[in-house]
Formats: structure tokens, C-alpha cells, sequence
């Protein structure tokens, strides 16, 4: 999935500027992507479980525990 990231530094500017410019905000570059990462998003902000990290199925990557899907390739991971 294609994204950007805005305002990733911004947060020391709070204060000075509307809160809606200074929070970090994530674009993706086709819509049909927004909902895959919203989920993302709110995996990465939900409280971790503790326990180690799951490997991909599909590519092998290292995703948190918290996650449900893979971050690299979007593949379901197993519990
Ligand atoms: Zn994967």
C-alpha cells in the first residue's frame, strides 16, 4: 500500500498552530486503501498484548501482536 505521512514532526508546534495542522496525518495514495489503513492505524495505537511477534504466513515479516493483518503485504495472520 502506498502512503504518505504529513506533519510526523509537527507535534512541537502544537499550540501554535490549529490542532488539525500540527497532528501527524496519514494519505494513501489510491482510496481503496483507506479502510486497510485505518484498521493499521488503530492496531498500532491499541494497547499491545503482550507476546512475542507474529511472522507473516505469506512473506515472513515480523508484525507486533496486536496486529491482524501483516503490515508489509496485508496477508491475515495467525494466532
Ligand atoms: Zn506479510
Amino acid at each position: 500500500m502506498r502512503a504518505r505521512i504529513f506533519n510526523a514532526n509537527a507535534s512541537s508546534l502544537a499550540g501554535e498552530l490549529p490542532i488539525e495542522a500540527s497532528l501527524p496525518q496519514v494519505w494513501v495514495d489510491d482510496a481503496r486503501d483507506a479502510e486497510r489503513a485505518r484498521a493499521l492505524i488503530s492496531a498500532f495505537l491499541a494497547p499491545s498484548p503482550a507476546g512475542p511477534a507474529i511472522l507473516c504466513p505469506a512473506c515472513g515479516e515480523e508484525n507486533p501482536p496486536s496486529f491482524d493483518l501483516c503490515w508489509s503485504c496485508g496477508a491475515g495472520l495467525e494466532r
